[in-house]
């Protein structure tokens, strides 16, 4: 009999917990599993701010994806996907092979949207993998470095500003506030003299969050020095500054350091294949496969799913990734060895927002509102939780954030 063969494209939360459901689930005889990533290792997409920021080592969020499967059970492609065609039933592969699949799980992730704002591509650094996070944590250290060593020097070089004042941005911008100081002590830089400045669009900081929850995350990061330029828009990305739009009135910011944290999108390839995309993602049956293409699953950021309740998207999180990841597991499962599929229903467990190494703010169990050190603990129990459903207890050991006091 001719196993089926699945392909996962992606190996970060969706797709390796999608690994994770099925190694468990399926015997060696039942299917070929193949999962593509473009590198050796995953990394905890959540931790990126704390790398970039400079306060983790980046090795810290990362783990070889090689521990993390049964490889008698699941075959590790390391290379980039250039393409999916689903028609054609297979994906490209930038080493020139293509894999030919019976089912495919698209888990390829979210990348920056610039929204086309100018300069912003050429002189703004984002977020999203493991080499950007360290180009970011190595520009900011250069731009401190260099400050003493120059014969004029030049303050643009410790103005930074961050783009978004959404969860990314405001749990980087905690991290570098915590950050700064120490910076300041190791290149002898008065701390008065560096801005962190936090430019955002909307009125308001953590759009969707109550109203005590935004105010504590304020009071929080002011008081460690973070500026908010709020309703304003950043029109212009230089390399030596940025202008920006409140109230009708034009500002520009001398910076060397733009970051860019403000929106995200699905990877470009959902929009390029021939799946049906709603705003570059693809709006998924309950059963999370492709309208245009049963046997296409897509789940993560790629992934687009209605909240009924507020006739809007569910926001792309690393938790609905998860839940997806283990319905579209479960219901791989029945399409090879029979039963019932399960549609998809997500379950909130709260949203927590993490504001620097000790202090964190959110609302868990139904809307009950945390800050401050309990909040802070809770990020890490769900951070821990993360790294358990992908790699179990082992993984929580190895790499598990135990640091709570
Ligand atoms: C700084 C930061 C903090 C965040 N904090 C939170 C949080 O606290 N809580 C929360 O729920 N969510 C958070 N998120 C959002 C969360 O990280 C994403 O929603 C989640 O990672 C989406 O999971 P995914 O599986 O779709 O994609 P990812 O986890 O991004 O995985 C995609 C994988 O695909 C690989 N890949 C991409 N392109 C290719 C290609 N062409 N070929 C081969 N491989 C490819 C990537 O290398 C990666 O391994 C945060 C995001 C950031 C950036």
């Amino acid at each position: 009999m001719n196993k089926p063969k699945i392909v996962i494209l992606g190996a970060g939360y969706g797709g390796l917990t999608t690994v994770a459901k099925l190694q468990k689930k399926l015997g060696v005889n039942d299917a070929h599993i193949t999962l593509v990533n473009k590198h050796d290792y995953h990394y905890e997409s959540t931790w990126l701010h704390e790398a970039a920021a400079g306060t983790l080592h980046h090795d810290r969020s990362r783990v070889q994806i090689s521990s993390l499967i049964n490889s008698a059970k699941v075959n590790f492609v390391q290379d980039t996907v250039t393409a999916i065609k689903p028609d054609e039933k297979k994906v490209e592969l930038e080493d020139g092979d293509a894999l030919e699949y019976d089912y495919l799980v698209v888990a390829l992730g979210f990348e920056a949207a610039t929204f086309g704002i100018p300069g912003l591509l050429d002189h703004a650094l984002t977020i999203g993998s493991i080499n950007k996070a360290r180009q970011i944590r190595e520009h900011i250290d250069y731009q401190f470095a260099t400050y003493n060593n120059e014969a004029e020097p030049k303050d643009e070089r410790l103005n930074i500003v961050v783009g978004g004042g959404g969860f990314t941005g405001i749990e980087f911008v905690g991290e570098l506030a915590n950050r700064i100081p120490e910076l300041c002590k190791e290149y002898d830089i008065d701390r008065s003299k560096v801005r962190l400045i936090v430019v955002e669009g909307m009125n308001s900081i953590m759009p969707g969050f109550d109203p005590e929850l935004i105010e504590y995350a304020m009071n929080s990061l002011e008081a460690r020095g973070v500026e908010f330029k709020l309703g304003a828009m950043l029109k212009e990305v230089r390399e030596d500054g940025i202008t920006i739009e409140q109230n009708g009135e034009k500002e520009d910011i001398a910076t060397m350091t733009t970051v860019w944290a403000a929106g995200v999108r699905a990877n470009h390839l959902v929009e390029e294949s021939t799946l049906e995309d709603n705003r570059g993602k693809v709006e998924v049956t309950p059963e999370l496969r492709a309208p245009s293409h049963e046997d296409v699953f897509v789940v993560g950021d790629c992934a687009l799913v209605w909240n009924k309740e507020i006739d809007r998207p569910y926001p792309p999180t690393a938790q609905i990734a998860m839940q997806e990841a283990e319905v579209c597991a479960h219901n791989l499962v029945a399409l090879v060895k029979g039963g019932e599929m399960e549609k998809f229903e997500f379950i909130n467990r709260g949203t927590v927002c993490s504001l620097g190494e000790k202090d964190a703010m959110g609302s868990i169990f139904g809307g009950k509102q945390i800050y401050g050190w309990t909040a802070s603990f809770m990020k890490k129990v769900i951070d821990n939780r993360a790294l358990f459903k992908i790699g179990g207890v082992g993984l929580v050991l190895k790499k598990g954030k135990f640091n709570i006091f």
